[in-house]
């Protein structure tokens, strides 16, 4: 099957020009002048880009398909979820495979094949949540990275869950040292935040706000440079997840400007939400609540700055959705039981987008953000990131110009509210190759359960 992507403006990482594309089978034969006749590339099939900006398919690095939570699961299984990112111009996830304490990474890594396995619209990765950091542990971190487990994510927050000590930490960091994996770190005080949270409940204040108010950025900015001073002395590289405020921000800052091996990503529900949706009428702010949680509004701008300085690489979804009519509701009355999450896989591509609008950042850098840095950090590229001869055609042609509202009604994610019910915003998908094959085109999608193929990752490769 061949194809050809004819009259667009191809964005990369490292700018944009009129080209097109031309794919055969699997992959991207050449990048080419415009103006190519398709009867001399011998297309199957022609797709008119004109107008169009023409991407590499989104890798959302964060993403929590079907993932356990106190008895139930998100509510997107790999099936749906990967579905919608599809929808989204994304054609990549790193899922996170849950370790599950007293069970080995082995058997952990089993099951989540079992749950993707012939599920998948879309290619996908693991990374492996470690929650018992123990001789047997690290010995498994070693040779998961053999089948393409490169990066392993601890948590300094959920005491008695995913809680690891400092001294674990630092251990399993050790390790990464030796290995090459990543650690990515969910930097909050967990031990601090869980006063709080006794003393708001002992008060009476049971509220979604206060999911906000018990986590204060602070002690998200404590966990993070704390982490930071681990990683160095053990000599190992880190990764930040779903960095939310500006405290944390200036932690990872400095560390990069010193030359430390620290990465960091953000959210769009960082970028466009603040803590006043937690404040919503009645429960409604339960449908806000995600750990970190949001901020205040002023955050918002020092994370788009930090995007713009790349202080921030990634802009990844944390996607982990939890029905408002069902899961939620476990949290009336206590917002400490509201399952943690916001639905955010098929958006990502769009609401970055709206910062390329606003001028925030570039068309090159809205690429990077979404596509070119996930691949490098988390061992996919060239393969996956970029639009070149030999990489995998995970393309996605963008119109610029097409306004579209966002809104449970017409999203595809098995939830059923939306964290930006009624946004209106400008740019929409049009079209989205995955390896080679339309799964999306106009509105119409063809993708296929099983289609996805698992990806067994190298180490991250922004480590020189
Ligand atoms: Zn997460």
């Amino acid at each position: 099957m061949r194809t050809l992507i004819s009259g667009g403006i191809v964005v990369t990482a490292s700018g944009s020009q009129p080209a097109d594309v031309l794919v055969d089978g699997e992959r991207i034969h050449a990048v080419v002048e415009p103006g190519t006749d398709p009867a001399s590339w011998q297309a199957d099939r022609v797709i008119d880009a004109t107008d169009r900006y023409v991407i590499p398919g989104g890798i959302d690095g964060h993403t929590h398909m079907e993932m356990p939570f106190g008895g139930t699961f998100s509510v997107d299984d790999f099936a749906s979820g990967t579905r919608a990112a599809a929808w989204g111009g994304t054609t990549t996830i790193v899922d996170f495979a849950v370790q599950k304490k007293g069970t080995s990474l082995r058997e952990t890594l089993d099951t989540w094949h079992g749950k993707a396995d012939g599920k998948c619209a879309i290619d996908y990765g693991f990374h492996m949540i470690v929650s018992d950091v123990n001789e047997q542990t690290l010995k498994e971190m070693d040779a998961l990275g053999g089948e393409g487990i490169s990066s392993f994510k601890l948590f300094m927050a959920y005491p008695g869950v995913f809680y690891a000590t400092d001294g674990e930490i630092l251990q399993a960091m050790q390790h990464a040292s030796d290995s090459g994996a990543l650690i990515m770190m969910h930097a909050e005080n967990g031990i601090a935040i869980d006063v709080l949270v006794g003393q708001a409940l002992s008060r009476g204040h049971t509220d979604p706000r206060y999911h906000g108010i018990t986590r204060p950025p602070d002690l998200e900015g404590e966990a993070t440079s704390r982490a930071i001073k681990l990683a160095g002395v053990a000599g190992a590289p880190l990764y930040i997840v779903h960095l939310s405020c500006d405290e944390a921000l200036t932690a990872v800052a400095m560390a990069r400007t010193e030359g430390r091996r620290v990465f960091a990503e953000t959210c769009p529900q960082y970028l466009f939400l603040t803590d006043d949706a937690m404040a919503g009428p009645g429960f409604e702010g339960a449908k806000y609540v995600c750990s970190p949680p949001l901020r205040p509004s002023w955050h918002l701008p020092k994370l788009w700055n930090g995007l713009r300085t790349d202080a921030l690489s990634v802009v990844s979804t944390d996607h982990c959705p939890f029905c408002f009519n069902e899961e939620k509701q476990l949290g009336q009355g206590d917002f400490a039981k509201i399952p943690n999450g916001i639905p955010g896989v098929e958006h990502r591509v769009d609401l970055v987008y709206q910062g390329v609008v606003a001028g925030e950042i570039s068309l090159a850098r809205w690429v990077e953000v979404l596509s070119t840095t996930p691949a490098r950090m988390f061992g996919l590229y060239p393969k996956k990131g970029e639009i070149a001869a030999g990489s995998d055609a995970d393309i996605v042609i963008y119109d610029p110009r097409a306004r579209q509202t966002l809104s449970a009604r017409t999203h595809h994610m098995a939830v059923d509210y939306s964290a930006y019910e009624g946004r209106e915003i400008t740019g929409r998908v049009q079209t989205v190759l995955s390896r080679g094959r339309v799964i999306l085109d106009d509105g119409r999608y063809d993708g296929a359960e099983g289609h996805g193929q698992f990806l067994s990752r190298s180490t991250c490769q922004l480590l020189g």
